[in-house]
């Protein structure tokens, strides 16, 4: 059956390949890809857009597994100059959409002389992805720094939030641990964020680039990976909190091959593709690892990592 989309401004794609959007460079494909010119297509788009399709919003792609069979319906990207805008006000308030990588929005906060969101520097991914994964490192989340949001529902519908514990009449968004209860099917278009001082710019700066040192060291960040697969079974701020990783190496996984992926052997909670991983390598690689954690600490850990897409059905046995 022929699917007939709306008309856009900016571009939709059939049967677009997703795996250069993503690190792990594995996946199938979106039966379409829509990369809107601005907000006024995207919401226009999502309208008129059959009720029936589906639609999945992908940041950079720095903490998903995109199956080998694809994504059904609409991939929406939010990338390029209109969706990546940062602006930093004299108050120390940032207004970003959430195509900016969460480095720029550190360093655009660092030139502005406003501290408090180097440690946005150490996240990979947009503002999008760390809105919805409530992205966090060196002890400080999305959600300290949150002041609103705005963005749109399924159907077209234009919703607001403001941060949590921001003063306001707007529904407060809630986030927990790498997670967020806003809307499954919320797409955030634009967001406030407030730092928590001012400072010298060349100063704020250099530690920007002393924590990206840090993490080079520490972390497989040049390799096809996707972070941390595994969230630690214990929120930040718990005493004696357990670590994933740490039950990752008890357990023996370190190093540990599926196919072509393998779990790093520099930094065991990050799986990583070496070269000629599937998805379905990855995604059996973490049930292993799963499994034996389980076996051996007693511990089922929680995927971080979040997969979607359809599963590629195995090829039909040869004839004899
Ligand atoms: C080397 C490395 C280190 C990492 N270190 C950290 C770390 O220290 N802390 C941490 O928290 N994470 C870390 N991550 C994971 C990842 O960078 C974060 O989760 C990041 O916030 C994901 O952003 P993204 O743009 O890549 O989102 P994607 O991976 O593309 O998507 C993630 C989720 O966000 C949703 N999403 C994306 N854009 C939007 C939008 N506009 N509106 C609504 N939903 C949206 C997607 O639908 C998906 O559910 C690391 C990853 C790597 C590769």
């Amino acid at each position: 059956m022929m699917t007939t989309l709306p008309p856009v401004r900016g571009k939709l794609i059939k049967d677009a390949s997703l795996a250069p959007y993503t690190w792990f460079r594995v996946g199938g494909s979106a039966d379409w890809l829509f990369l809107p010119e601005d907000e006024t297509d995207l919401a226009g788009f999502l309208k008129t857009l059959d009720p029936a399709i589906p639609v999945t919003v992908l940041g950079v792609g720095s903490n998903v597994i995109v199956r080998d069979g694809g994504i059904a319906g609409v991939v929406v990207r939010l990338m390029g100059k209109y969706w990546g805008s940062v602006e930093a006000s004299e108050d120390g308030f940032l207004t970003a959409r959430p195509g900016a990588l969460d480095v720029s929005v550190a360093k655009a906060a660092a030139r502005a002389g406003i501290t408090g969101l180097e440690f946005l520097s150490g996240i990979p991914g947009s503002l999008g992805g760390a809105t919805r994964t409530n992205a966090g490192c060196y002890g400080q989340e999305l959600r300290d720094v949150l002041v609103g949001l705005e963005g749109y529902l399924r159907d077209g519908t234009h919703v607001a939030y403001r941060g949590p514990g921001r003063p306001g009449n707007l529904p407060e968004a809630s986030f927990s641990y790498r997670h967020t209860d806003l809307p499954n099917d919320l797409i955030v278009t634009k967001l406030t964020l407030e730092g928590s001082g001012s400072g010298n710019p060349e100063k704020i700066l250099a530690e920007i680039e002393s924590l990206q040192n840090r993490r080079a060291d520490t972390q497989p960040i040049k390799e096809k990976t996707s972070g941390s697969t595994f969230a630690n079974p214990d929120p930040p701020g718990t005493p004696d909190q357990r670590s994933a990783w740490k039950l990752i190496d008890a357990a023996g996984c370190r190093g540990l091959k599926v196919g072509g992926a393998q779990v790093s052997p520099k930094h065991c909670n990050f799986l990583i593709n070496r070269g000629d991983a599937t998805a379905a390598d990855l995604e059996a690689l973490g049930e292993l690892v799963r499994a034996q954690v389980l076996a051996t600490q007693g511990v089922n850990l929680r995927w971080e990592v979040r997969r979607i897409g359809r599963i590629k059905p195995p090829l039909p046995p040869i004839d004899a």
